[in-house]
């Protein structure tokens, strides 16, 4: 195998073929590549699945800590990952997942293994599949915390989805398609031209619940004591501007939200994505201990491999849109030409416009180029 997860496969969770073609088109309403049921063989990880309900899977880190792992090739409740933390006092709860339905999966799981009551849940950050089923948590009274711009967010971007047709909402990226010059880049309008009509209709399926206890970024780092179980909230920059990540120290275990993907290409079309933000942060998870666990925001429990080859992917893609700069290529253009290579055919593209485009976009501009 000529694969570059090679030399980060210390645990050996990145050489498997979890990311098939057949599986990816499997699901195509939410491109997101499936979950292979191969685990980390770190002992803290369970073999053993607590909850399976094919969507969305429920597994224990840690000492009270547990992962939730969707794989959306079998149904898109929850689409991204969660998880939640334990301790002799209360709990606490993570994502608000892309359904109410995805919620109450996690929120039930929990119940069944302990009786504490549940301190607060939180969205890692604002976008829609972190936070549209959070109309659970406001239905059962539960406060939902989050990064202080999160329910502005939530209003400026999903808000204006809610009661305007389709077709207008969605008339610029139909346009988009029309007039796009080459059959690349048509492929990839197209793509986005999808994943828009998916957020419309997730947005449109759903009554927008805000967070109700704002978490400032000044205020943070955040210890939450949970009885015998302290977590860390933090702030980092690079994938939304909203982004809160949930470290328990004691135990090296990290839950990253979407500051991590593991197997998937960065997501930066966000207005407040930074390649240089986001890339500073990924330096500050690698600089942290050789066996933390990372329960990423979408894809498989990783450790230190898997942001070693993110970072890869960050590296790679500038690569090739220096030399693209370098000769002179437009960034109209740019956008459309990186070529996924042979190491990282395992890799998923989430549609190349909310990927590899914007991140060849923001390098440019980084570079003041037009
Ligand atoms: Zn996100």
């Amino acid at each position: 195998m000529t694969d570059l997860s090679m030399p980060f496969s210390r645990r050996g969770f990145l050489t498997r073929a979890s990311y098939a073609g057949a599986l990816y088109s499997a699901a195509k309403l939410f491109p997101f590549p499936a979950i292979a049921a191969e685990l980390a063989d770190d002992p803290r990880v369970s073999q053993t699945v607590i909850a399976d309900k094919g969507f969305a899977s429920v597994r224990k880190v840690g000492d009270g800590l547990y992962a939730t792992i969707s794989d959306p090739s079998k149904g898109t409740q929850t689409l991204c990952n969660g998880g939640f933390l334990v301790g002799k006092d209360s709990a606490f709860v993570l994502e608000g997942f892309i359904s109410a339905p995805g919620a109450a999966f996690q929120w039930e799981t929990l119940q069944g293994i302990t009786q504490v009551p549940v301190k607060a849940a939180m969205d890692t950050h604002y976008h829609y599949d972190h936070s549209t089923g959070n109309a659970f948590y406001g239905a059962n009274g539960t406060p939902l915390w989050a990064h202080a711009d999160t329910a502005k967010r939530i209003v400026t971007k999903y808000g204006v989805l809610q009661g305007v047709s389709k077709s207008a909402a969605l008339a610029r990226e139909e346009k988009a398609v029309k007039e796009a010059k080459t059959e690349l880049a048509k492929t990839h309008r197209q793509g986005y031209l999808d994943a828009m009509s998916n957020i419309f209709d997730a947005i449109n399926a759903t009554t927008l619940t805000l967070p109700n206890h704002p978490l400032s970024a000044s205020k943070l780092p955040l210890k939450v004591d949970l009885g015998g179980l302290t977590a860390v909230i933090e702030h980092y920059p690079g994938h939304s501007g909203t982004d809160l990540i949930v470290r328990v120290p004691e135990q090296n275990v990290v839950y990253t939200g979407d500051l991590l993907f593991s197997g998937i290409f960065p997501v930066t079309f966000d207005d407040r994505a930074t390649n240089s933000g986001w890339r500073q942060t990924l330096k500050t998870f690698a600089s942290w201990d050789k066996d933390t666990l990372f329960v990423p925001g979408h894809g498989a429990i990783c450790g230190q491999e898997g942001v070693a080859l993110f970072r890869s992917l960050f590296d790679d893609i500038e690569e090739q849109a220096e030399k693209l700069h370098k000769a002179g290529v437009p960034v109209s253009e740019a956008v459309d030409r990186y070529v996924i290579p042979e190491k990282f055919k395992n890799i998923s593209p989430f549609a190349w416009d909310f990927s590899i485009g914007p991140t060849v976009a923001k390098f440019y501009a980084e570079w003041g180029a037009k």
